[in-house]
Order: C-alpha cells, then structure tokens, then sequence
C-alpha cells in the first residue's frame, strides 16, 4: 500500500506570491518548524537566484549539523541543462532538486508560441535530468506545469520519460486548480498505474478546491498502487488563490469520513504543532488568519448560538469535529498591553540584553553580546518588524549560520 507524504513548498510558491515575501531569517524558521512537525520535505527555495543562495547553502549546513534533520531540502528550478548548471555553481551541496516544465498545448502554444514542441519539451526535461543525476543528484523530480490541462497521451509519455531516465517522482501540477476530485482522482489513479512512479500533487485553489483535490488525488495514487507526495503551503499562501493549506489537509486525511485507515501517512505529523507555524507564517508575511481557516481559525472553536453552546457544553464531539489541543491551542498567550522594548534594525545594548534576559539567554561575555546584537540588527534591517523569540533565539545559537544566510549582496 502507498503512503502519503507531505512537501510543503511555502518558501517556494508562498514567497513567489503578489505582495508577499519572507526574509532569509523567516524561511529559515519556516525549515525548522516544518522539520519539527514531521513534514518529509521542504521546497526551500530557488537555487538559480543568486539572492538566495547564502540562504541556501546556510541551510544546507543546518542540514548537515542535524538541526534540519530527517527534513528533506529541494530546489525547484526550470527543466533546463543551463539552469541545473547554474544551481550547482551557485549551490554545489544541493541534494535533492525539482525540475519544472510546461507541459499542456495551452502553455506550449500560449507561452512558447511555437518555438518548441512536445518533443522539444521531452527532450529539455530528460537532459535536465540526466545533468542533474550526473551533478550527484540524491533525488529529483519531473514536474508537469499545467498538467491537467496536458493531453493525457503527453502527461503518460513524459512522465514515463522521466521515470526510464531515474526522476524518482512525477509532480503532476494543477497549475491552475483547474481539476476536481473525481478528475484527477481518474487522472492520479491511472498514471499511478500506468507509469508506475511516486506522483506529487501540487494544486491550486483558484476554484476553491485544493484541499479536496490534493485528498483526492493521493487517494487515486495510492489506489494506484504508489507513494503520493502532497505540496502543501502554510495558510495556503500561494499564487493567486493560494495552494492547498498545509493543516487542511492534514485535518482531511486524519478526520474525513472513511480516510484514515486506508490512507496514512509515511511517518507521524505533529498536528500539534499546527497552531505555532501557522501564526508564525501569519507573522512572517504579514497576512492574518482568516477567522475562519480550519483547525487555527479563531472562530473555529468558538460557539455563540445558543443550541450549539449548549451542546458544546455538554459534549464538545456534538458540534466540533476535533479537539483544540490537537492542533496546539488552548495554552494561554502573553501579550503585552503596557511598556515593550522590541528588537530593531537601530537598538542598542540596553534593549537588546533586556529582550535576551527575559528570554533567559545568557553571553559568556561582552563580545559575544555585541555580535549577536548585530546580527539581530541586520536580522531587523532584512524583516522590517521586531524580531520573535524564536528568530532571536535561532541568532544567538547559531551566530555563522545567521550571518551567512542573511548576507545578500548584489552583483556587480
Ligand atoms: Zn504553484
């Protein structure tokens, strides 16, 4: 039987949305909460722009001193040789990558305007692949860019293509949410079968219907006979209408009617630790959560009317569906109301040991007090808001690591 695994692309298609981004330090974080929840994989960013490259091979190091471990790190880049070339120049230590092309008559036509061809697009994937694999590669995977709206003639042979030159995934992209459930439950299932590779979902929200899709696509793969890899985002931020929310669907593969026992995770999610990313995220981009948005919303623990309280009251199971504890609230949160000292691009000793006393983080001297002041200012010049604990914190253990991922200098 396949089993599900989560790959969240936050620090991929999250900060590629309109108006949003996150800060090399943000995305850092964003590994390490996702690395504590359990998620197997993290689409940690672009290792073709040269922004993100200190960010990356910083990261790449918490990997290696097991700070980001059993988490997997993958770049996502086009499905060319130049671009494979170039992430390696920039990232040599990368191990695990995507590779994306387009592959629907749509884009072909609408975006290539006829300068390549089904072919030419086989061809650029599997070279990009081949070059990968011979950069040392430990995975890649071959991502369909608007597959479904790909002739299922095309998506079967180049996702077979893939598989005979060793991609060990197929990332079927609902590039535009175009899909529903039954669809790409057909889809999944019949290219699971078909081609017989690990198949990725990545689905967009632009009809409303991400979550369902992502559920009902690793449902088609696993009854397919293979292994589904669901990309998720935290809060779902994504292009346009978002991606498939990270604890949606999480909360849909463990509380849906029937799923449970067929459908199961590789290894043990930490739900619990939902409610503290997803704030942190809703912090780091600067967009509430709505108080709707299931398993962290506000609202969705509240009850006002007057039978569902009663109800509620007199056994929460008649009008919630999970327990609040599940996803890591109900414990009381501090908030100051009266005098607060903040980290900021321009503080100075006096706030700054303030802010590090009340978190219990000692120096061993002065020196080592000065330097990670500065970091701390320069973690505030990238953000543009008061640091958090956890940020702070991440700063004063791993001072090399903070410096080097937070070093961005434009080229000549
Ligand atoms: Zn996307």
């Amino acid at each position: 039987m396949g089993r599900i695994y989560l790959l969240d692309v936050t620090n991929r298609d999250g900060v590629q949305t309109a108006r949003l981004g996150l800060s090399k330090l943000a995305k850092t974080m964003i590994n390490i909460y996702l690395n504590e929840m359990g998620v197997f994989q993290s689409e940690f960013g672009f290792p073709t722009t040269r922004h993100e490259s200190h960010y990356l091979r910083a990261n790449l190091k918490l990997a290696e001193m097991g700070v980001l471990q059993p988490i997997r790190l993958e770049g996502w880049l086009r499905a060319t040789v130049e671009d494979v070339e170039t992430a390696y120049r920039l990232v040599p230590n990368i191990k695990h990558l995507n590779l994306s092309i387009s592959t629907s008559k749509q884009m072909i036509v609408g975006k290539f305007k006829g300068a390549k061809s089904e072919q030419d697009i086989l061809t650029m994937a599997i070279e990009a692949l081949d070059v990968a694999r011979s950069h040392g590669a430990e995975t890649v995977g071959i991502n369909a860019e608007d597959a479904s709206r790909t002739d299922i003639d095309f998506l079967l042979r180049f996702a077979s293509a893939g598989k005979e030159h060793g991609a060990d995934r197929f990332r079927y992209c609902d590039t535009l949410g175009y899909d529903n459930p039954f669809t790409i439950y057909e889809t999944c299932k019949l290219l699971a079968e078909e081609v017989g590779i690990p198949i990725e979902l990545h689905c967009h929200s632009d009809l409303g219907m991400a979550v369902a899709n992502s559920v009902a696509g690793a449902m088609g793969i696993i009854d397919g006979g293979q292994d589904a890899y669901i990309n998720t985002t935290i809060n779902g931020i994504g292009e346009r209408a978002g991606n498939a929310d990270l604890v949606a669907v999480i909360l849909a593969l463990k509380k849906s009617k029937g799923l449970a026992p067929k459908y199961k995770f590789d290894t043990p999610i930490k739900l619990n630790r939902a409610w503290k990313i997803c704030k942190y995220a809703s912090y780091a981009f600067g967009v509430p959560i709505p108080i709707n948005q299931p398993g962290v919303g506000v609202n969705v623990f509240a009850h006002a009317s007057g039978i569902h309280a009663d109800g509620v009251l007199k056994d929460p199971q008649n009008y919630e569906l999970y327990d609040f504890k599940e996803l890591g609230r109900g414990e009381p949160e501090t908030v100051e109301t009266g005098r607060e000292i903040c980290s900021g691009q321009y503080g100075g000793t006096a706030g700054f040991g303030h802010i590090m006393g009340k978190m219990e983080v000692e120096f061993k001297d002065k020196g080592e007090a000065e330097r990670i002041l500065e970091l701390v200012r320069y973690a505030n010049v990238l953000a543009q808001k008061p640091l958090v604990e956890d940020e702070l914190k991440f700063i004063a253990k791993y001072p090399d690591i903070a410096k080097e991922l937070m070093t961005i200098a434009p080229l000549e």
